[in-house]
């Protein structure tokens, strides 16, 4: 190409350079920008088609030359889509939002198109028949029945008619999704503007959160601002004196996803419900609840409803006598509520209230103690304590965001050299143009299964956690903020931990209803004295929490749980109901659907779902916990009684019980099935007790 006419084309694209020179491989992230994307998936998808094309075309007929090779393609293109899903999650501006906007339907199709690339289904069913006869590993032939059910669940038996019809119904779902989640984004930038005296009766930390926030707004210099993210309208909720403010702020944050009919996630949602209806059609399911059970280990909605149903039940006694409590308190105090009673905007405010008087504990009090700085101390020594692992914070790297941390995580190995074993970017701090809520992700899966030449680097994992806290000066938590922290850092190790030969099997791949169980496991640890005495210290004078705040602390955990219960099971519920239906009529109307479901199961007066259907982005956004929003509780069977190995031990870091959570819960990914796994940490199947007994649902009576 000649000087002249090369001006504009050899500007590079960041994302289709090598990053072999950035540390450890990380994207550079200073030097991309939305523009980069289109390109760079372009290329990537041509480089993953090109990939599976070989595979069709050797003549060689091994698990090496077809499967092994098989989990390798398209590795320039998972680079590129990783990049983008995180920065539309984390940092979705509206250029990234155009961007997304016009890839979720082409990725999609690109998506289909790699299961149904003539010649391809053929090899691996080729495989796939002798499996068993080949010599091969237990993992590989795990991946083999994996890889071939992910062809067949996409559809690669259909007629080239059904084919074609299936990847539209897929492009369009990717399309609604992503709108689903713009439009709900744009909802919660909603903002409550507030003045001083509206603030009054607030604690401290929630003042300079509202404050801290109007200044990041932009706002004026006497103005505080509640925005609907959860760490802010939550606490708004519990303290506000303020009974109509609280009913504004609830009303609004109640409505994401409704707040506008030009974004009207209703109409999105009960078009994505049809789809999905079409979806298990093309696979001769009756609903989208038998096609996604039959991948889990529920294996059928039915097995799902049985521990619905039962929780629900339990969860409904419990919540009736806590709202009792709440009216009592209510008269007592002489408030006039109206003859309505508690509302739904009352219920935070006046549970916190009993709280204080019933166990004397109080929530402001316990936050000056749970810094954002000494709870990740807290969870990088717990992950020291019981995995090896070291943290080691590198400023010197630029991440997308001057709030976001990256760490390199190293562990010393056998033979005594410390060894890389991830990376861990940690992203806090709710923002403008940041999705809601907290999870993980990944920018690079763990693998050992790398193309000839490839550095080793490509299969240390880099892991990211994203939590929403509204930034202070210091950062305060609340315990439920802190247990989220925990949580994702429970995600995290299932990602750093990761020792699989394969990316399909690695880390996180595992069945959507044992994902939950490293997470949750890795929340009680929080709670344990051990932990608490050494890092639960006073942001100001360093005093380490004291023994009696702790002690109320524990006796009021199980207050208010009813609600807690409630709030999440409802959804679950729900979720189960709209993917169950055979049929979706042409005047089927979500929010009439909501309404009288409620009634039906007999809803708590005063309680709403945790995530009403406009703003339900676990079903909305992405089908992965569509008809899947119940295995929160599912692996909390798992969880409660896996952490109660360590209670058994006598010891909650005991080594012994940690290497077996690290063998057979952190690290295995995919690459056993999940019940298998379970039995070989515990020795038997879970037992439901141990969830019911940490939820108060054991013992109603005495719950109280
Ligand atoms: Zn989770």
């Amino acid at each position: 190409m000649s000087a002249s006419t090369s001006t504009s084309t050899t500007v590079v694209n960041p994302l289709l350079s090598s990053w072999a020179n950035e540390p450890f491989h990380l994207p550079p992230f200073a030097q991309i920008k939305p523009s980069h994307f289109e390109p760079a998936f372009t290329q990537g998808m041509k480089d993953h088609l090109n990939d599976l094309q070989t595979i069709v075309d050797t003549s060689e007929c091994s698990f090496d030359s077809i499967i092994a090779k098989y989990d390798q393609a398209g590795s320039s293109l998972s680079k590129v889509s990783s990049v983008f899903s995180n920065m539309c999650s984390s940092l979705n501006t509206p250029e990234l939002q155009e961007v997304q906007t016009k890839m979720s339907s082409i990725l999609s199709r690109h998506s289909s198109s790699t299961y149904t690339l003539p010649g391809l289904f053929e090899k691996i069913q080729e495989i796939h028949k002798q499996r068993l006869l080949l010599g091969l590993k237990p993992e590989q032939i795990r991946l083999v029945e994996r890889i071939h059910m992910d062809f067949t669940r996409a559809g690669a038996e259909f007629t080239s008619e059904k084919k074609e019809e299936y990847a539209n119904i897929k492009a369009e779902l990717a399309e609604l999704s992503t709108q689903f989640a713009q439009n709900l984004m744009k909802d919660e930038e909603f903002e409550i503007i507030l003045t001083k005296e509206d603030m009054e009766g607030c604690p401290d930390s929630l003042i300079e959160a509202a404050r801290t926030a109007a200044q990041e707004l932009g706002k004026k210099e006497d103005e505080y601002v509640v925005t609907l993210s959860r760490s802010l309208v939550e606490p708004f909720l519990t303290f506000s004196p303020r009974r109509d403010l609280r009913e504004n702020a609830w009303r609004a944050w109640s409505k994401r996803g409704e707040l506008d009919p030009e974004r009207d996630n209703l109409a999105i949602g009960t078009k994505i419900l049809r789809l999905r209806k079409k979806q298990a059609e093309c696979h001769g399911y009756k609903t989208f609840a038998d096609y996604q059970c039959v991948d889990r280990m529920a294996k059928t909605p039915e097995n799902v409803m049985d521990l619905l149903e039962n929780v629900w039940e339990r969860a409904k006694e419990s919540a009736n006598r806590e709202r009792l409590a709440l009216e009592k308190y209510v008269m007592e105090s002489g408030d006039d509520i109206g003859m309505e009673g508690i509302q739904p905007w009352d219920w935070r405010y006046y549970a916190e209230k009993v709280r204080v008087a019933k166990y004397d504990f109080d929530e402001s009090e316990l936050k000056p103690y749970f810094s954002l700085d000494k709870i990740t101390d807290a969870v990088f020594a717990v992950s020291n304590n019981l995995f090896g692992l070291k943290y080691v914070k590198r400023p010197d790297i630029e991440a997308y965001h001057p709030d976001v941390d990256i760490y390199e995580v190293r562990k010393t190995a056998e033979d005594g050299e410390e060894k890389l074993v991830a990376i861990f970017i940690h992203d806090n701090y709710a923002r403008p143009y940041k999705s809601s809520g907290a999870w993980m992700s990944e920018y690079r899966c763990q693998t050992k299964n790398l193309g000839e030449g490839v550095d080793k680097m490509e299969g240390i994992p880099i892991i990211s956690n994203n939590n929403n806290f509204a930034k202070g000066k210091n950062t305060l938590l609340s315990f439920d903020d802190a247990t989220t922290l925990f949580h994702e850092m429970g995600h995290g190790h299932h990602g750093m931990l990761s020792d699989a030969t394969y990316e399909r099997l690695s880390s996180t791949s595992v069945l959507t209803d044992f994902v939950e169980l490293p997470s949750q496991l890795m929340e009680h640890w929080l709670e344990q004295p051990e932990v608490l005495k050494k890092y639960a210290t006073h942001f100001e004078t360093g005093e380490v929490v004291p023994d009696e705040l702790l002690a109320k602390l524990k006796a009021a955990s199980n207050f208010n749980q009813g609600f807690g219960t409630i709030e999440y099971t409802v959804c679950a519920l729900l979720d189960m109901a709209l993917h169950q239906m055979e049929d979706y009529p042409d005047d089927f109307d979500l929010a009439k659907f909501e309404k009288d479901y409620l009634e039906q199961i007999g809803m708590p007066k005063g309680i709403i779902m945790r995530h009403r259907p406009a703003h339900f982005a676990h079903l909305f956004y992405g089908s992965h916990y569509a008809s899947g929003y119940y295995v929160y509780l599912w692996a909390e069977v798992l969880d409660a009684d896996a952490f109660a190995a360590f209670k058994e031990a006598g010891d909650v870091f005991d080594k012994e019980t940690a290497e077996k959570a690290r063998k057979f819960i952190y690290s295995a990914g995919n690459t056993v099935a999940p019940d298998e796994l379970f039995r070989s940490f515990r020795g038997r199947d879970p037992d439901i007790n141990f969830m019911l007994e940490k939820k108060g649902l054991t013992n109603l009576a005495e719950a109280q």
